[in-house]
């Protein structure tokens, strides 16, 4: 990760630290970022059925793991399962809600002293270690 990187994340962290008066309890920093991960998943949803943007192939066949077809053939044969693009209103919106995932993100890292870049590099090194093995 490159030293922008790590600069933007901490000064998100740290901006997040110095401009949060109201989520200083990890009990509601948990509920929050549970509560705007909700709304994430409602944008996207909206999008598909009340907007209509993007439609959304939910026939997960081609995912599901074949013991006659080896990861890297599923990797190629990885079909775009979304369809459409995003029109700005629910991109925007989209867009806001995974800013909000984060902001409780960092409120939780701040209640524990964790950086977030660290747990950004762990998770990368992770990915990269691991892979296609890479399932939790
Ligand atoms: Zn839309």
């Amino acid at each position: 990760m490159s030293n922008l990187n790590n600069t933007i994340t901490e000064e998100f962290q740290c901006t997040v630290k110095e401009n949060d008066y109201f989520n200083k309890n990890i009990l509601e920093q948990l509920a929050k970022l549970q509560e705007v991960s909700a709304k994430l998943n409602k944008t996207v949803i909206r999008a598909c059925t009340y907007c209509g943007c993007i439609e959304i192939n939910a026939n997960n066949k081609l995912y599901s793991y074949d013991g006659d077809i080896n990861l890297d053939m599923i990797k190629l044969l990885d079909p775009h399962h979304i369809s459409g693009d995003l029109c700005e209103d629910c991109k925007d919106l989209i867009e806001k809600n995974i800013g909000s995932c984060l902001y409780y993100l960092a409120c939780i890292s701040n209640s524990f002293d964790l950086k977030l870049n660290e747990v950004l590099l762990k998770e990368m090194n992770k990915i990269n270690i691991l892979g296609k093995f890479n399932i939790e």
